[in-house]
């Protein structure tokens, strides 16, 4: 068996988590018919202290659901350059709600309240009408990066005083309570919409969830029918999320230990570029300026150990609880083999 790094979506449901599926509880979503799923967005919206939540089958759908519900065609959002709902949602912020992204030159994928300051315009007819503020935590490409809440606090209180909206992609919210100690209801209460994911760490086979008020999670629903979202014995996966999500928060703690771990083996290899105290959670950044990370990783696959190659010369390594303590020294020292060989 390989040693899979190359994300947290790889993950499988573990067997008390497929049991917890087959005896799930289920009915028409799309009538509001499914207990499972009513329950996992009531659980959802609790440990958020938002007031609803609504189950997608996907953090992009989450995401985008949220910008369509906060803002109108035309609209102009902020976001950093790097988030995920810029650079890897296909398009949709312009397909699907018509917004246009200014981005904004985050570092690790994390800005302040005087780069949103910056941005903001005289509402005049010539400019788009700002509606929207995006914040990602932690950040994927920033490398797991986790925003301070001073900054969220900071960047939220302005937020107000200007009348925009601000949503939270907390797809690895987890991540970041769990490395602070901050809980997600801290974090979220900054926010007028928070989109996570069930299917990443947390080890959920489907899902992810959008919260915030009742009324722009009704109009959040409505776009998620209207996207092809509404599902109907959906509770068979809302049972592996709320088994997920009682069930596997903690234990993230571990993927943070083998990632860091991961890190400090790594950095003391020649050929890599990596500070270990840069990890916060369960990604790291591999920069490789030697080599291609295409090649590099092609011949890391071939060796036994799976990662992505996010540009020319880095390479992304991700912990998961598909990831075992011991596998991380058999990693390091493939690793080793490889770039000797290379
Ligand atoms: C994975 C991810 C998402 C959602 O991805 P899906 O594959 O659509 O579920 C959203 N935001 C971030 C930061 C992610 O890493």
């Amino acid at each position: 068996m390989p040693i899979d790094l190359r994300s947290d979506t790889i993950t499988q449901p573990t067997p008390a988590m497929r049991e917890a599926m087959a005896s799930a509880e289920v009915g028409d979503d799309v009538f509001g018919d499914d207990p499972t799923v009513a329950r996992l967005e009531a659980r959802v919206a609790e440990i958020l202290g938002k007031e609803a939540a609504l189950f997608t089958p996907s953090g992009t759908m989450a995401n985008q659901l949220a910008l369509r519900a906060q803002t109108h065609a035309g609209d102009e959002i902020l976001i950093d350059a790097n988030a995920h709902i810029y650079y890897y949602e296909s398009g949709a912020p312009a397909a699907l709600a018509g917004v246009m992204c200014r981005c904004l030159p985050g570092v690790r994928g994390i800005f302040s309240a005087a780069d949103v300051e910056s941005a903001l315009r005289p509402s005049d007819q010539h400019f788009p009408p700002t509606k929207l503020v995006c914040l990602e935590n932690t950040h994927n490409r920033g490398g797991g990066s986790i925003w301070p809440i001073d900054r969220i606090r900071e960047i939220a209180e302005l937020c107000r005083r200007h009348d925009l909206r601000v949503h939270l992609d907390g797809a690895r919210l987890w991540n970041a309570s769990v490395a602070t100690g901050i809980s997600e209801r801290d974090y979220a209460a900054h926010f007028d919409s928070v989109s996570v994911c069930f299917s990443k760490g947390l080890g959920a086979p489907v899902g992810s969830a959008l919260c915030g008020t009742r009324e722009t999670i009704a109009r959040a629903r409505r776009f998620r029918k209207m996207y092809g979202g509404g599902m109907r014995q959906a509770g068979i996966i809302a049972a592996g999320a709320l088994y997920a999500l009682e069930h596997h928060r903690q234990r993230l703690s571990e993927d943070h230990a083998n990632a860091r771990a991961l890190a400090q083996g790594l950095s003391r290899l020649p050929g890599v570029e990596l500070d270990p105290d840069s990890v916060q959670t369960n990604m790291l950044f591999i920069r490789v300026p030697k080599f291609p990370a295409a090649t590099l990783v092609r011949s890391l696959d071939e060796a036994g150990v799976r990662v992505l190659a996010v540009g020319p010369d880095t390479i992304r390594a991700v912990t998961s609880l598909m990831v075992l303590p011991a596998d991380i020294p058999a990693a390091v020292k493939i690793f080793e083999s490889v770039l000797k060989r290379a």
